[in-house]
């Protein structure tokens, strides 16, 4: 029986015996080949489909481990701040396992879905006048001075357990693929994706290393800028984020992968969103940008000497997430009478 990803990846993740292991059964996503995208792009393109997850992100595999390691410290009480889907996963382990929780959260600017998920896990959730940032900057200072344990990716274990998201897709793969494009917002999990990779290959289970594409959006690129933004914009809110915590570890992988870090338009993130569940696959817009990174450089004429080379994107949360931005982006459904005539017209026989 599948126990999560502490159990699989136990030898490349810092716990004990003594470790009271929490765990949703987080982990184990499908790596589903996109046959669209490797036509257009002439390269295998495939997506790692991290919406799949408990809480549906990403974030799951980094908190099994912070709340495990707080239990095995004895905390009591953990903390977080959060564009939305680490106060949702933060929120339910800390139930599974009778922590309690406390989540700052941006006013107003957190989609449905993850507002949603920290409430009904019953997390303390208070939403602060200002953003992502300030949020954070709060839960730092509290968590020095308080016994409070913080489970952002500040957190050294969050990213010890994201690593196992790059050791899933060697395993598919059977090998580490030529590149990896990531959204990038606070930069742990480029960090993790990085760090994974390398880990991987140190203990010879795979030869290469991929190149590491990060992409963030253009109105939240203070590492595209190289400077902190103070106001971040994006429809994306799960990388609305002004001044990452990662930084430079963002900046090391993509300069020891030889990759790149680059930023992508709302519109084309949005364009990226609509294609992905185009074909089926339904990923928050935030996970949409490594895809449209990947088109743009594409169409630049990036990939031209990499014939044959597989491409991992990571989508990072569900779709469903945020519900709104999809119905603002495809309308409404039509309304009509209960008449099969009528119903036959709209639908063009
Ligand atoms: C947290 C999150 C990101 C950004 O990840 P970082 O580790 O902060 O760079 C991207 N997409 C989704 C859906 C997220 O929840």
């Amino acid at each position: 029986m599948y126990k999560g990803i502490i159990e699989r990846y136990r030898q490349f993740l810092p716990v004990n015996d003594k470790t009271p292991i929490v765990t949703l059964c987080e982990g184990n996503t499908p790596l589903i080949f996109s046959e669209s995208l490797s036509n257009e792009i002439g390269l295998k393109i495939y997506l790692k489909y991290e919406g799949l997850n408990p809480t549906g992100s990403f974030k799951d595999r980094g908190m099994t481990m912070a709340i495990s390691k707080a239990k095995e410290k004895g905390a009591t009480t953990i903390m977080c701040a959060s564009t939305g889907n680490t106060s949702a996963s933060a929120a339910a382990y800390a139930a599974q396992c009778g922590l309690k929780c406390v989540v700052l959260i941006p006013d107003g600017n957190i989609a449905l879905g993850k507002l949603a998920q920290a409430m009904i896990h019953n997390a303390k959730v208070i939403a602060i006048r200002g953003n992502f940032d300030d949020a954070l900057n709060l839960v730092k200072t509290i968590t020095e001075k308080y016994p409070i344990e913080l489970v952002n990716s500040l957190n050294p274990f969050r990213i010890e357990g994201q690593k196992t998201g790059a050791f899933e897709i060697c395993d598919s793969l059977k090998a580490a693929p030529e590149f990896h494009a990531i959204p990038v917002g606070n930069a742990g999990n480029i960090t993790a994706y990085w760090k994974g990779y390398q880990a991987y290959r140190a203990a010879g289970q795979t030869k290469t290393l991929p190149k590491m594409l990060g992409f963030q959006a253009a109105g939240s690129a203070p590492i595209v800028l190289n400077r902190i933004v103070e106001k971040p914009e994006t429809i994306a809110t799960a990388i609305r984020i002004g001044n990452p915590a990662s930084w430079k570890s963002a900046l090391a992988a993509r300069d020891e992968s030889q990759g790149l870090i680059d930023a992508v338009t709302d519109e084309e993130i949005i364009s990226a969103y609509k294609r992905l569940a185009a074909e089926g696959v339904f990923a928050e817009p935030a996970s949409a940008a490594p895809v449209a990174g990947i088109l743009k450089y594409h169409r630049q004429g990036y990939f031209k000497d990499f014939k044959g080379a597989r491409i991992v994107c990571t989508l990072t949360g569900h779709g469903l997430k945020d519900p709104n931005i999809a119905i603002k982006n495809v309308g409404q459904p039509v309304t009509l009478n209960a008449d099969i005539a009528e119903i036959l017209q709209e639908v063009g026989i």
